[in-house]
Parts: structure tokens; C-alpha cells; sequence
């Protein structure tokens, strides 16, 4: 299984800030876009916890800074989740849809693109800094688009029977899901890391 290296999380640096001048970074946007949408047809979200550059930022880089309060359980409503989802793709086309009159269209969408990954940077540090690390991951568009493409693929599977009760997956998931009682959550991010943390080999994939 891939893992979410601390490498990748320069990128997001790297798009959102140089791309303010080399306006052809924010193409990358399309290949993240590209690849976790065939990725979230096999495997839902796995794409967040192995191969996201801005979850990489997140876990190794605003993780410094953030406050490690518990979110709050109106980010996972999907009374907040939709209408982000549904702001940010017509905000997205329409800035795209635009640029298609004017001569320079290739640099244009390429300005879209980064301004949008700067903007969602923006607000995935503040959330990370003000409540937990990975806050914006539960109610980041392509992570909600994700979880209606194959929220119940590749599911993490428990052997209740050698579970103690000690908690410890909890402690260590970052989407603070109930792995306990985990059943089929189309928001595990299938890091792997409750699986790794537990003592008993009570979780696997
Ligand atoms: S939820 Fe969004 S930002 Fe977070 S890891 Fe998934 S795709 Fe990346
Ligand atoms: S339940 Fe386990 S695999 Fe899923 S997000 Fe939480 S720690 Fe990662
Ligand atoms: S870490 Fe393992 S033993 Fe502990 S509560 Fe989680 S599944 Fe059960």
C-alpha cells in the first residue's frame, strides 16, 4: 500500500505559490482530479490517505500549528458538505467557461486552477490550525465526490471478537471516525493507521 510521504505536501506549496507566476502548475490540479476519480471507483477514499499532496501538507505540515481540537460534527453534515461541493464545481466551471473567449485560454484555466487550490489551501490551514489537522478533509469537495463514487469499496474489516476495547484507533484516525464501530463508512480515508496502531490485529483491509 502507498503512504502519504511528507514530499507530497510541497507540491501544494509549490502550485499555490508558484503559480501565481507559471500559471501551467495549476494543470496539476486536473491530475490530482484525474487520478482520484479512477481511484475512488476501486478503493473510495483511499486516494486521501495515500497519494493527496494537500493531505500530505496537512499531516506533516499543519500539524505543527494545529490546535488538535475536536471538529465539530457540523463539517460532516451533508447540510455543509453539499453546498461546498456545489459552490466550489459551479464557482470552478464558470471561471473556466469564461476564460474560453479570450485569446490566452490555456493560461487562463491554468490561473482558475491555482487560484482555486490557493484558496482551498487558505482554508484547509485555517481549519487545520483552528481545529484538527485534517478538518478540511471532511468537507473537501473531491473527497465528498470521492466518497459518492466508491464510498463502499474497499472497506476496513474488524474481528470484534479480539477487540479490548483500548481505543487506541481511534486516537490515531484522522477523520475521528468511530473505528470501533466502523461498518461501512464511506469516510475512511483507508490510511491504515488504526490497523497499524492496533495491539491485536483486530482491523485489516
Ligand atoms: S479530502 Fe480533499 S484535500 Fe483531503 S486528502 Fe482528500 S482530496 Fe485531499
Ligand atoms: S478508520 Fe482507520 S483507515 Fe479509516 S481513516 Fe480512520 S485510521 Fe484511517
Ligand atoms: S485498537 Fe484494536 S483492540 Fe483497540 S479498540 Fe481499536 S480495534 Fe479494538
Amino acid at each position: 500500500m502507498l503512504k502519504i510521504t511528507p514530499y507530497l505536501g510541497f507540491l501544494v506549496v509549490i502550485v499555490s505559490i508558484g503559480g501565481l507566476w507559471y500559471p501551467i502548475l495549476g494543470y496539476f490540479m486536473f491530475l490530482t482530479i484525474g487520478t482520484l476519480f479512477i481511484t475512488s471507483i476501486f478503493r473510495g477514499r483511499w486516494f486521501c490517505g495515500n497519494l493527496c499532496a494537500r493531505g500530505s501538507y496537512l499531516d506533516y505540515g499543519i500539524i505543527n500549528i494545529s490546535k488538535k481540537r475536536k471538529n465539530p460534527m457540523i463539517l460532516s453534515s451533508m447540510w455543509v458538505r453539499l453546498p461546498v461541493f456545489t459552490l466550489l464545481m459551479v464557482l470552478m466551471t464558470y471561471r473556466i467557461s469564461v476564460t474560453f473567449a479570450a485569446h490566452n485560454t490555456f493560461e487562463l484555466i491554468g490561473t482558475v486552477l491555482v487560484s482555486m487550490c490557493l484558496v482551498t489551501t487558505i482554508i484547509g490551514t485555517m481549519l487545520g490550525g483552528y481545529f484538527n489537522t485534517r478538518s478540511w478533509c471532511i468537507v473537501c469537495p473531491m473527497g465528498t465526490m470521492q466518497r459518492f463514487i466508491g464510498g463502499n469499496r474497499y472497506q476496513l474489516q474488524m474481528v470484534h471478537e479480539s477487540c479490548t476495547d483500548c481505543k487506541l484507533c481511534e486516537k490515531v484516525c484522522p477523520m475521528e471516525l468511530e473505528v470501533r464501530d466502523i461498518g461501512n463508512n464511506p469516510d475512511c480515508i483507508k490510511c491504515g493507521r488504526c490497523v497499524e496502531k492496533c495491539p491485536n490485529d483486530s482491523l485489516s483491509f
